[in-house]
């Protein structure tokens, strides 16, 4: 019995230009269409293989000249750790001083993904 063609149509976020895609999958096959250039074709597989999000949000400071810190993930994050992750960092409650680029949670679920300051916070 032949394998079920499962089309799914995205936009490519690589670069502004915004590609529509078509991304056919037939079992372990992965056909992409409408890409301009390679990067569409990588981004096309991976987002019906194993899609990746930059996660950013803020988080709570405490004892800082501000509230809020920015944070955001130093690369692209499996998406199915996307809820857990934001949970995290609602219950993160960081002390200031803080450096721009300091890991807050390290190797994140062990994806090899950091959670780094997106700011300098003095105290
Ligand atoms: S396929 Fe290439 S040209 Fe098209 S949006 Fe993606 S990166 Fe840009």
């Amino acid at each position: 019995m032949a394998e079920k063609t499962a089309t799914k149509d995205m936009v490519c976020i690589v670069c502004p230009i915004g590609c529509r895609l078509k991304v056919s999958q037939t079992g372990e096959e992965v056909r992409v269409e409408g890409n301009r250039c390679p990067r569409g074709e990588v981004y096309g597989r991976e987002e019906i293989l194993a899609p990746k999000r930059t996660v950013t949000a803020t988080c709570t400071v405490i004892s800082g000249r501000h509230r809020r810190l920015p944070v955001k993930t130093d690369a692209a994050l499996p998406t199915e750790h996307i809820d857990s992750l934001l949970q995290e960092i609602y219950r993160l409650k960081i002390e200031a001083p803080v450096e721009a680029g300091q890991v807050l949670l390290e190797n994140f679920k062990d994806t090899g993904v950091n959670l780094v300051a997106g700011r300098r916070i003095p105290n």
